[in-house]
């Protein structure tokens, strides 16, 4: 299996809790599109397999881009890979960016999933959030794809925001599955470092998040969404059967992946790259290559690059394989080498005793009590030598 992430790092307004790369100028936009065209030529051998399963559009704010500078993308691709004619390709958009003709246009794109960050559906949250559209926009761009004919449809939800009271998560979660859209995503209000929602919690100007009422909303959550049919394959991600995400489970499974753009990784199984978190270096780094021959390289001040040592593979493993619907097999723990399933079987006991993981013949899965902890539960069986 293989896919390409391509990371748009533009977007029209700073969401207060978004710690992701990006800018809010859009002033080089073009230069950008360019500037991934060229690495997209530069690396394409990155990927051993030329038949690509996914194509992911993320950001950053991809619905930002033109169908014109979409297609560019695609036909760049078409020339180096094969898009298989089943593959996924999805593109992140805002519901303020999907009006009824930015859909149409989509739709004669080979974009066939949208991923749409709706975030909720109340204007209170929408406004703590700082987030660009409002709640009628949110409705009215699922209707529009829908009607559209997107029916590889995902939807971004946030809870545990101090906004958000129980009611209205239960809400959003009734207006979700009114559109009856076959995968969600909801993630937990997180306060990260450099964002404007930490600095409001310090000074004061917000409160704090409240980790009990996270939890409930989660417990909430994933008994509302086991209810109507969802599953549950990832600790944040509900899909009907048949419609787990290709990119994110290729993601979760170890499978190689080509990221284009400033700040977007790379994995081809043997090491991990990252480029570059800033616009303008990474323009710089395509500018300083003279007509593309030089390879692209770490002296390029491109990226920079990690290779795996088998305990950053036993630790991976063993985080992704905790919050997915998979799990841990000890199988691939014992063809890592002996000594990790030991310690795996060693440290996970006192998580299964008390009731937040099960073992299942050779498989250890998370159970729902365990689900909210996963980060935690996954630390305590990683390795640090
Ligand atoms: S639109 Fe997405 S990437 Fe942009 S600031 Fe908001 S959350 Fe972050």
């Amino acid at each position: 299996m293989s896919s390409i992430y391509l990371h748009i790092p533009f977007c029209k307004q700073a969401c207060h809790y978004c710690n992701f790369h990006f800018s809010t100028s859009l002033k080089y936009k073009a230069e950008m599109v360019k500037a991934m065209l060229q690495e997209l030529e530069l690396r394409q051998d990155y990927l051993i397999d030329k038949e690509l399963d996914s194509i992911y559009f993320g950001g950053g704010t991809p619905s930002l881009l033109t169908e014109g500078e979409l297609m560019q993308f695609f036909e760049q691709i078409e020339k180096r890979f094969t898009i298989k004619p089943d593959a996924e390709i999805t593109l992140e958009a805002n519901p303020d960016d999907l009006t009824k003709e930015k859909v149409s246009a989509l739709r004669r794109t080979p974009v066939n999933r949208l991923s749409i960050g709706v975030q909720s559906f109340f204007e209170e949250d929408l406004r703590f959030f700082n987030r660009a559209h409002s709640a009628s926009e949110a409705r009215a761009s699922l209707e529009d794809a829908l009607a559209a004919g997107f029916d590889g449809l995902t939807i971004d939800l946030i809870y545990g925001s101090p906004t958000t009271s129980d009611a209205h998560w239960e809400e959003n979660l009734n207006i979700t599955f009114g559109y009856d859209i076959p995968h969600v995503s909801c993630y937990a209000l997180t306060v990260e470092e450099r964002t404007a929602l930490f600095h409001f919690i310090q000074t004061g100007k917000a409160p704090p998040v409240d980790e009990a009422r996270a939890a409930r909303q989660f417990e909430r959550l994933v008994a509302a969404m086991r209810s109507q049919g969802y599953l549950q394959y990832e600790i944040s991600n509900f899909a009907r059967p048949g419609h787990f995400a290709v990119h994110n489970s290729s993601y979760w499974k170890g499978e190689p992946y080509l990221g284009l753009g400033p700040s977007a990784h790379s994995y081809n199984g043997e090491s991990r790259q990252w480029n570059v978190a800033n616009n303008a270096k990474y323009l710089r780094a395509f500018q300083d290559l003279p007509g593309f021959k030089k390879q692209v390289s770490p002296s390029t001040g491109l990226f920079e690059i990690e290779y795996l040592s088998p305990d950053d593979r036993y630790n991976e493993y063993v985080m992704t394989g905790l919050r997915t619907i998979w799990g841990v097999e000890l199988l691939r723990l014992r063809q890592m080498g002996k000594t990790y399933e030991q310690h795996f079987l060693q440290h996970i006991q006192s998580f299964i005793d008390a009731g937040q993981a099960e073992r299942e013949g050779e498989t250890v899965r998370l159970t729902d009590a365990g689900k909210f902890l996963a980060d935690g539960i996954a630390a305590a069986v990683f390795t640090y030598r």
